[in-house]
């Protein structure tokens, strides 16, 4: 049996990892230390007999006893208000944490696959963004501490495969969305779903043209999932290239619901908030064979019976 050790594990994404990593016969060691975890995400997995949880910060030295294989780091916040809250713990996870994982990999000669984000585009130039963009990111801005956080992860991943021979991948994550997003964490989708149910306004930033594409996340574990078996050591983008703009994304969203007591607001549009964002995924394509099954109105159903039951 192979062991895979998946940071950020009480995640939104860590835990579905978690559960596909357990379905494919793997002994799962979760770790997170919850700071915007929560451990009702994993609590379905306690009883299983091939899953550990380890309550541990990465930015500390890392202890894994015996064999692993694997390493999934997807320890970080990742919402923009989350890392507006914490801009050090998001830096020192994205550097430090890192650092820690890479070593982890390099002392067990486990494989090492690494959570980067469409973030190191920033506001982007070119559209749909390929891999070989560099980006446009303003490092001193208020989501300078998640971008330039990712981007050193990217950096210190390349160093230790080019240098130490370490396997590596690289995912570069597109907006996603599914069961277990954090009500609060002040993200479009959550935000937009809790304000339609309670009959509220859903606050639309700026005019709302500015766009995304978001991905089920059912679909990004299965990249993923490919990428990590796959031989491929330079940043791949794993993504749903469906975009819309946010306006007409809340309107989706208004008649999914179809609370006829909810409206749209509109508030000033957060300082460099991109103003589109949409994956090029020829390389996912050609390189692993992946491409989003799921579409966005097929997703968005599962999704609203998850916030349904949990939107107080
Ligand atoms: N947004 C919005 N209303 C909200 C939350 C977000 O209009 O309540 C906008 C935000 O300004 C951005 C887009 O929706 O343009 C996606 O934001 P999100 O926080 O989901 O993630 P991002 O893609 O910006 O990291």
């Amino acid at each position: 049996m192979k062991t895979v050790l998946i940071t950020g594990a009480a995640g939104f994404l860590g835990s579905h990892l978690c559960d596909r990593f357990l379905a494919e016969g793997f002994h799962v060691i979760g770790m997170d230390n919850l700071l915007t975890g929560s451990l009702d995400n994993i609590q379905h997995l306690f009883p299983k007999k091939e899953f550990e949880y380890y309550h541990h910060d990465v930015t500390k030295f890392v202890h894994v006893p015996g064999e692993l294989d694997y390493i999934l780091h997807f320890a970080s916040p990742a919402s923009p208000i989350d890392y507006l809250k914490m801009p050090i713990q998001t830096l020192k996870v994205g550097a430090l944490g890192t650092h820690n994982l890479l070593g982890l990999a390099k002392a067990k000669q486990a494989r090492i696959l690494v959570a980067s984000t469409s973030e190191v585009y920033g506001d982007p130039l070119t559209h749909p963004q390929k891999e070989d963009y560099w980006g446009n990111v303003n490092p001193v801005g208020p989501r300078g501490v998640y971008d330039e956080a990712k981007r050193f992860l990217e950096a210190i991943t390349m160093a230790y495969h080019n240098f130490h021979g370490v396997e590596t991948r690289i995912v570069r994550i597109f907006n996603t969305y599914g069961p277990r997003m954090r009500v609060n964490d002040g993200r479009a989708l959550p935000a937009f779903f809790s304000q339609a149910i309670r009959g509220e306004g859903l606050t639309v930033f700026g005019d709302g043209s500015q766009t995304r594409s978001f991905c089920y996340v059912d679909d990004l574990v299965e990249g993923i999932y490919r990428l990590l078996m796959s031989d491929h050591h330079l940043p791949v983008n794993i993504g749903n290239p469906d975009e819309i703009s946010i306006k007409e994304f809340a309107e989706e969203i208004l008649a999914i619901v179809g609370n006829p007591e909810a409206t749209i607001t509109y508030k000033e549009l957060p300082k460099d908030d991109p103003k589109v964002r949409q994956p090029d995924i020829t390389k996912a394509r050609n390189l692993l064979g992946w491409e989003p099954k799921i579409s966005r109105k097929d997703g968005l159903k599962v999704t609203l019976d998850y916030f349904k039951e949990v939107v107080g």
